[in-house]
């Protein structure tokens, strides 16, 4: 008989780094990253993580054209 308590409210949180970045992000029970932006994909590895989120902000990127480029 497992005694798991998952209560909903029993998260960790990682702070992941990688190459200047800084991402706070919900860690499963099985250990996994939760990426916060999307919530839909889990990484073992803080820098799958990032490069995770770096590729959301290009997208935002491409949908965000500032005026004072050059
Ligand atoms: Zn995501």
């Amino acid at each position: 008989m497992e005694d798991t308590a998952i209560d909903g409210e029993e998260s960790r949180e990682v702070v992941a780094r990688y190459r200047g970045s800084v991402v706070i992000a919900r860690v499963r029970s099985d250990g996994l990253i939760v990426c916060p932006v999307c919530g839909r994909y889990y990484f073992a590895s803080e820098k799958d993580l990032i490069l995770h989120i770096i590729s959301h902000a290009k997208q935002e990127l491409y949908k965000y054209k500032p005026d004072n480029h050059g």
